[in-house]
């Protein structure tokens, strides 16, 4: 990518500003990514403003107008995901399949939704008084102000943009500071994509102030959030203020159950998957493995060795398997609860070191702890690191009350062979995604996704279930004789 400034796109143009943000590359620190211009306040406000002017017109767009955009999108994406891909590494830190893998299923969002687009229907049916026709039918919101995290800054924002754009809203786009270089490239891609100016704005810089004036406007009429609980919070309170519709997808502690009759290779396989890939950096990471008695001891010899196994190493380096940290301050972090779980009487059983490597970064070799309890801040609260902990239990019964003693519910895993245990924890498990005998990340673009208790807020994304936020229902009453 060239050191030439990326700018904001506002209302159908590039709009530079003073204030640069560099993108810096965890893996190694003296690769530049980019340099992108910040939003000033006054390009918040226009943003918004453009967005408000362009929503009316595309509301009422003809559907293979809407299809033949969110196709244009789509295709691009998936055709340029090897390039556009290792660009996602490189800011994000995940490794160069990782990157790619994300950039590809992006693409699948918008395909998705642009063939969701024609299938929106509503219903038809009979007043309760003679004569009487009653349509229900749904229609575009508004303007959706849109603010993604760091982790997967393609996905989430493809999740959120194609939706919102296929049910006839207009956009503004919010990435995490830390990554504006995959939005800047779906901002590029759909500039071209014969969208009408205005119906999609990027405005790049810090959530403090351009995410704060975004959320706070009176001139929007959603947000959609994926990141902190803390942060997801305040944007809730800000949004009820302005009777704004608002949807939440927050942090996670997610437990991956292994019973004493799972297969101890799909225990281990999903174990070190779902715990280590992406550098532990996801929201529906493993972070609680949760191993009955019976399987415990051989589960920690063999998890032991594949997580010793594992290549720690720049993202685009051929045979990295675990890139660095996304930062500085998430790898301090990491380090800090580290000793944490140290000091609560955790025994780490390898990992957990900053590492050095031929590049200056962000790394660090994945932890496993054994011996914690469910009670200790480790397991408790959000890392978002490549650490992961072995509580042992003595029946499937404690392991499904230790799994769900917990603020959080993304997802949750169980490994067994036994049909009656996996039902019930399929009911029973409270969690918005359960996976039986398969790694707790790892999602389809087709079905809903969302969690529960501090996870999860309003309703659900992607799917057809999507469309329950992106639009609201109209009820229309008419005597036509
Ligand atoms: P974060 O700090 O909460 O930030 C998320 C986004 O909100 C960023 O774009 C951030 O901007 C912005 N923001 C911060 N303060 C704001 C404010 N006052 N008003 C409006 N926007 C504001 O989260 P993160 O550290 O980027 O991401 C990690 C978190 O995301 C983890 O908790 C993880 O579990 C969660 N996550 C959840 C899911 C899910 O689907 N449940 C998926 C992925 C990640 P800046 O960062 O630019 O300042
Ligand atoms: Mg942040």
């Amino acid at each position: 990518m060239s050191q030439d400034l990326h700018n904001n796109y506002i209302n159908g143009e590039w709009v530079g500003s003073a204030q640069v943000i560099d993108n810096i590359n965890p893996s190694d620190t003296s690769d530049i990514v980019g340099r992108y211009a910040k939003a000033s306040n006054e390009d918040c406000l226009a943003a918004i403003s453009a967005a408000n002017a362009a929503f009316e017109g595309w509301s009422q767009s003809a559907l293979e107008q809407r299809k033949t955009v969110l196709d244009f999108i789509g295709a691009e994406l998936i055709a340029r995901s090897g390039e556009i891909g290792e660009i996602l590494a490189r800011e994000e830190g995940k490794t160069r399949a990782e990157g790619v893998g994300e950039v590809y299923r992006s693409g699948q969002f918008f395909q998705y939704y642009g063939a969701e687009v024609l299938r929106l229907m509503g219903e038809n049916t009979q007043s309760v008084r003679p004569g009487v026709d009653v349509e229900v039918h749904r229609e575009a919101l508004g303007v959706i102000a849109i603010v993604t995290p760091w982790n997967f800054p393609m996905a989430v924002a493809a999740w959120k943009v194609a939706p919102a754009i296929a049910y006839g809203n207009a956009v503004v786009l919010k990435p995490a500071e830390l990554v504006p270089g995959s939005a800047w490239i779906l901002a590029d891609i759909i500039s071209r994509s014969g969208l009408p100016a205005g119906v999609f704005n990027l405005l790049m810089g810090s959530g403090r102030d351009v995410g704060e004036t975004l959320c706070t406007s009176a001139d929007i009429q959603a947000v959609t959030f994926t990141g902190s609980v803390g942060v997801g919070r305040h944007i809730a309170r800000n949004a009820i203020d302005n009777m704004a519709r608002v949807q939440l997808e927050m942090g996670s502690k997610n437990a991956l159950v292994v019973l004493d009759d799972a297969d101890i290779d799909v225990a281990v396989q999903c174990a070190v998957v779902g715990g280590y890939f992406g550098t532990g950096q996801k929201c529906t990471a493993s972070s609680r493995i949760i191993v009955q008695a019976g399987i415990h001891d051989e589960f920690v010899e063999k998890m032991t060795a594949a997580v010793g196994n594992l290549v720690v190493g720049h993202a685009l380096a051929e045979g990295a398997q675990i890139g660095p940290v996304v930062d500085g301050r998430q790898l301090q972090q990491n380090l800090d609860y580290m000793q944490i779980a140290k000091d609560e009487g955790a025994e780490l059983v390898l990992g957990g070191e900053a590492l050095s490597m031929d590049t200056e970064g962000f790394y660090m070799s994945p932890a496993l702890f054994i011996n914690t309890t469910n009670q200790m801040r480790i397991n408790r609260e959000e890392v978002f690191g490549p650490i992961a902990c072995v509580i042992k239990v003595g029946s499937y019964e404690e392991a499904l009350e230790v799994s769900n003693d917990s603020d959080f519910g993304l997802t949750s895993g169980i490994i067994t062979n036994s049909l009656a245990n996996a039902g019930h924890f399929k009911r029973h498990s409270q969690s918005g995604c359960v996976m039986v005998n398969l790694p707790t990340a790892g999602t389809d673009y087709h079905v809903p996704f969302g969690g529960r208790k501090n996870s999860s807020y309003g309703p659900r994304e992607q799917g057809q279930y999507a469309r329950e936020f992106y639009t609201i229902i109209k009820t229309n009453y008419s005597k036509p004789y």
